[in-house]
């Protein structure tokens, strides 16, 4: 699943591959991904040049002139900028073709992304309306955190993993930060203290730019259209032992989410 990283990734080649281009027309083959495929697209973006590609959690906002274009790419969405397109195949639902004979195209095998059209402010959309801070601005720090889960027993895994608390820190990141953090993920999140509340975010925001700078946590392959996840320390390695203290690490489930951590190392 491309988690915040990939997205960030996504986000800067389109920016550069797309930014001033203008679209000739739109191809829609799908009424329905997560959500209606908007039927005015076409009508909409026709004739409109693409000013500029932001992000939003893992949100991404295409200015077109008259509205943006908001696309998730959920459990396996796949924007690729095609300069020598073959023709469209099974998963291939949405192609925006651009004046200069290039196409933008969405493929999602599993249909659980999300395209979506608005004239207004994009960030106050329903679908990004209630997302929390952004985790690598400044909004997100230790305060925050330790003002946010005063009131919360949940576990603090599942605090972080709240794209109500905190914009797009998904399941790998989650296991990864809290085991940098040595802080168990099963921990009421009330718990914590201020210090564990700064280590957190900390460590949030290292893997986060970690991955963003090595090019993200998968390997995305444009032939096969994949993302292939990379090794990490916990995640993935419930069987394994872990790379401190050597000790077995401990594999549970919070919230129907794999979660791995070092029993010995985590408190
Ligand atoms: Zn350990």
């Amino acid at each position: 699943m491309p988690e915040l990283p990939e997205v960030e990734l996504t986000r800067r080649r389109l920016e550069r591959e797309l930014a001033g281009k203008e679209i000739e027309r739109v191809e829609s083959r799908a009424a329905k991904l997560r959500l209606p495929i908007p039927v005015e697209l076409a009508t909409v973006l026709t004739g409109r040049t693409i000013r500029s590609v932001g992000r939003r959690g893992k949100y991404l906002l295409f200015d077109c002139e008259a509205g943006w274009l908001v696309v998730h790419l959920g459990m396996t969405g796949f924007l690729r900028h095609l300069h020598d397109p073959s023709p469209p195949g099974k998963h291939d639902h949405l192609d925006i073709w651009l004046t200069d004979g290039s196409v933008l195209r969405f493929h999602d095998p599993r249909k659980f992304g999300t395209v979506a059209w608005t004239q207004g402010d994009p960030l106050a959309h329903p679908l990004l309306a209630g997302i929390g801070p952004e985790p690598l601005t400044p909004a997100f720090d230790g305060a925050y955190l330790f003002r946010v889960s005063r009131s919360r027993t949940v576990a603090v895994k599942l605090l972080i993993m709240n794209a109500a608390m905190v914009a797009g820190v998904g399941n790998i990141y989650a296991n990864e930060a809290l085991f940098r953090a040595a802080i168990r993920p099963d921990r009421p999140a009330c718990s914590l203290t201020q210090e564990e509340c700064d280590r957190v975010v900390h460590f949030i925001r290292e893997v986060l730019s970690e991955s963003i700078e090595q090019g993200s946590t998968y390997r995305v392959a444009e032939a096969t259209v994949a993302y292939h996840p990379l090794e990490f320390a916990v995640y993935g390695r419930g069987k394994g032992n872990c790379t401190r203290c050597n000790g077995p690490l401990e594999e549970t489930r919070l919230g129907g989410r794999s979660t791995v951590f070092c029993p010995r190392c985590q408190r």
